[in-house]
């Protein structure tokens, strides 16, 4: 049996995923979905970009790999490490001791070489330097000119979350390194991101260093763990269970995950507000048998119970994540998919002209401003009438189209004046009202119509499901056109429209409608929710009381 060797994602990763890529009897991944892989594409686009601009800077001084053949890549590498090229760009190593292994740069220091990867991820909290004397805030760089020579620069702090994730995957390298006696000897790797970092070195593009002494030794078991697992599942065992966690949301293994834990699983019952590994590890293992906890055991915990525990494991906000997790095991148990946070069941805003209200963006522009305009309640009146432009868009043409935005909502409002109705513009999330503030004649026109409808819906209600639009929508019936519906896809859909195609055009249009109408649907089918009679409750701790059927699962 071929000797298993693990590339520098698994560390980082679920365990369960290293299971399932040497389980025999897991199912063959298909291709990833395109949003997801326009992500990798931009990835690589960004890296091959970085990549370009080194030979330009530094000369003699970089060696690009680029021998198609995996073997005489490795040849490439280690010919250019034995000439002690200052930099080599797109390196492989030989496997070694488990490990396989291609970092996007190597970086000459004393007798060897220290790794670097690019990310097209920030790097840094924020590019602005803070000047408080009480910062305590700083970061190792070194200019692309010259990544090897490091300083360090205060009032700035690398992201903390980035940083984390990084860094196991520079430990990974670093192991080999050390292991193929290739190895600079200082315990630190380096990131070239997307974060302007011209506030630490003059210049935009350049390395962050991080150091690796903490995250070698967590690096070392996590790894240590995944080898073992691998061995185990290609033997039919499984030392690692799913169970599942935020990283799940992102995974292409999810739907064989979620069959092999089955219905009845507590963590994959529980659909937002995930708990972390080492939280449900002690639920399964103090409520659970170890292996299993039901959707049914989790809803009869005892929140306090787990109070010191919880706080031991030193997770932000565990036990209220815990009572959250108690709290939707709950509603699932009884079938309930959202109920009020108070006693009573609120009202639900109106006004005699609702504007449902979308915006859609790319980087740099708004190219969509969607509304969906309707009588009082009725929605048999609902008439879509979006501000769009499928053309390239720049800052002028962006201008343009808000003011062409402002002449129909200045119109409506003014109609509405005229008439003696009121008018209120829906929208989920801030996101609509923060980008519009650019523009002064749409704020202006917004100002003082406007509702946040998911800030209503999180401070009213509780949601079995996340207060993501997309979840929360489906528990009414309502349910988009597209089966790939979601921002990235229209980030993708926008582009092939702006090239001249129709379907991609027609996409955009219902895609941006569907996210209107979703809004409106929410809150007819929270008024159609309402249980009769004053102020009724219904909570899923409390005698159920009666309620239109549609909002409740069966
Ligand atoms: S779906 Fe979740 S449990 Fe399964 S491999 Fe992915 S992250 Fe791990």
């Amino acid at each position: 049996m071929a000797e298993i060797a693990l590339g520098s994602y698994p560390a980082k990763r679920c365990a369960r995923s290293t299971h399932n890529r040497f389980d025999p009897t897991a199912p063959t991944l298909g291709p990833p979905d395109p949003a997801r892989q326009a992500l990798v594409d931009a990835g690589i686009a960004f890296e091959a970009a970085v990549v370009e601009t080194l030979a330009p800077t530094l000369g003699d001084g970089v060696v690009v790999v680029d021998a198609a053949d995996w073997s005489a890549a490795v040849e490439q590498t280690a010919a250019a490490m034995d000439a002690g090229v200052p930099v080599i760009a797109g390196a492989r190593l030989p496997n070694v001791n488990g490990r396989s292994g291609a970092p996007d740069l190597l970086i000459r220091h004393g007798d060897g070489y220290l790794p670097v990867d690019i990310k097209n991820h920030k790097t840094l909290d924020s590019p602005t330097r803070s000047t408080s004397p009480r910062s305590r805030a700083s970061v190792q760089v070194a200019p692309l000119s010259a990544p090897g020579q490091i300083h360090t620069v205060t009032g700035l702090r690398a992201d903390s979350g980035k940083r984390r994730e990084d860094a196991m995957q520079l430990a990974h390298y670093t192991r080999m390194l050390q292991d193929l006696g290739r190895h600079g000897g200082e315990l630190i790797g380096g990131v070239i991101g997307a974060t302007d970092l011209t506030a630490a070195l003059g210049t935009a593009q350049g390395v962050v260093w991080h150091p690796l002494e903490d995250t070698l030794a967590r690096y070392d078991e996590e790894f240590a763990l995944r080898l073992r697992v691998a061995e185990a599942a290609r033997e039919g065992r499984e030392l690692v269970r799913p169970v599942r966690i935020s990283e799940c949301d992102s995974c292409d293994w999810f739907p064989h995950c979620a069959q092999v834990a089955g219905p009845d699983d507590a963590s994959f019952a529980v659909l937002t507000g995930h708990l972390s590994l080492p939280e449900w590890r002690h639920l399964y293992d103090t409520v659970g048998d170890g292996a299993r906890l039901t959707v049914e055991e989790l809803a009869g915990v005892d929140v306090e119970a787990h109070r010191e525990s919880f706080a031991a494991l030193g997770q932000r906000s565990g036990l209220t994540r815990l009572a959250n997790a108690v709290r939707r095991a709950a509603m699932t148990v009884t079938g309930v998919d959202v109920e009020p946070n108070g006693s009573g069941w609120p009202d639900v805003p109106t006004a005699d002209i609702e504007i449902d209200f979308d915006i859609e963006h790319d980087m740099d522009h708004i190219y969509q401003w969607g509304v969906r305009i309707r009588d009082g309640q009725d929605d048999a009146t609902a008439r879509y009438e979006p501000t769009v432009s499928f053309d390239p868009m720049d800052d002028a043409g962006e201008a343009a189209l808000a003011d062409e935005f402002a002449d129909w909502l200045e119109a409506v409002l003014a109609d509405a004046r005229r008439t003696g109705r009121s008018v209120t513009v829906f929208h989920w999330s801030p996101v609509e009202i923060h980008k519009s503030a650019k523009f002064p004649r749409v704020a202006a026109a917004l100002a003082g119509h406007t509702v946040d409808l998911m800030a209503w819906f999180k401070a009213e209600f509780f949601a079995r499901t996340s207060s993501s639009i997309k979840a929360v929508a489906p528990l009414f019936g309502f349910d988009w056109d597209h089966e790939d519906s979601g921002g990235l896809t229209a980030l993708l859909r926008i582009e092939q429209a702006r090239a001249g195609s129709v379907e991609a055009k027609d996409w955009c249009l219902r895609y941006n409608c569907d996210d209107t109408a979703a809004q409106a649907a929410i809150r007819d089918g929270l008024r159609a929710l309402r249980p009769p009679g004053p102020a009724a409750a219904r909570r899923s701790d409390r005698p159920p009381t009666p309620h239109t059927p549609s909002a409740t699962r069966s």
